[in-house]
Order: structure tokens, then C-alpha cells, then sequence
């Protein structure tokens, strides 16, 4: 992502920012144009709170090109609270711990410290519900 191109969207990044359709009231993350239910083309912005629970998960041994965190990661996937899903990596996340249904909330998190340009890269990640922040 380039150096513009993040900083138009920091907003979304530091909290999760999705659309509401004005229309039929359906929520969407991340953002869309057209609502699939309604063909709408109207919809506003609409923070959720962050919390979600695990639908299902696995361990990656096997890292994308790039990654340099620590392996084994989890990679879930995590329904809202609100009810969109998201594939998202659990961090904190003991091996033993993480279940289907473990509650679990969003987490602002550097990714990588050197993206395809240079710039360090930020993201959502969540972690289990109530882990201290900053770890
Ligand atoms: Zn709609």
C-alpha cells in the first residue's frame, strides 16, 4: 500500500469501519457500494464495537511471503457481534485456549514493519476478549 493511499485510510484502520445500507438497514464489513440485498447504492458509515466470536479457525505453520511474526499463528474467521464476518489472525491466542465460539475483540496491530514500499503497515487483528491491550 503506498504512503497516500494508508493515510486515506488510517480512519478505517484504527477502528472497524464498515457500511450500514441506508436502505434496508444491512451491515456490511468491510465496506461495499451495493447492498446484495437490496441493490441499494445508498449507505453510511458504521462503526462496530469490535466484538465477535471465533466461527471456526486453524493454524498457519506455513507463512506468507513477508510475514515475520511468530509461527504457529491463528487465522479465524469471526462473526460480529452485528453479524458481518471477517477472516481475521488471532494474537495472544494460546493454542490450547482457542475454541469455536471463544469470544474474541478487535485489536489495532502494526502487520508488518516493512510493506511491499517500505512503510510499516497497519491493520485489524483481533485477540481473546478481554487481554490486555498492548501485548
Ligand atoms: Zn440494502
Amino acid at each position: 500500500m503506498s504512503v497516500p493511499r494508508f493515510w486515506r485510510r488510517i480512519h478505517s484502520l484504527y477502528r472497524l469501519e464498515g457500511v450500514k445500507c441506508a436502505n434496508c438497514g444491512k451491515l456490511y464489513f468491510p465496506q461495499r457500494n451495493r447492498c446484495i440485498e437490496c441493490n441499494s447504492y445508498e449507505n453510511e458509515v458504521f462503526i462496530f464495537s469490535g466484538n465477535g466470536k471465533i466461527i471456526t479457525y486453524s493454524w498457519v505453520y506455513t507463512p506468507p511471503k513477508g510475514f515475520k511474526g511468530s509461527i504457529p499463528y491463528c487465522l479465524a474467521i469471526v462473526e460480529l457481534e452485528e453479524g458481518p464476518r471477517l477472516t481475521t489472525q488471532i494474537v495472544a491466542a494460546e493454542k490450547k485456549k482457542v475454541k469455536i465460539g471463544m469470544p474474541v475483540e478487535f485489536s489495532f496491530r502494526k502487520i508488518s514493519a516493512e510493506g511491499e514500499e517500505g512503510v510499516i503497515t497497519y491493520g485489524f487483528k483481533f485477540r481473546p476478549k478481554g487481554y490486555p491491550n498492548n501485548k
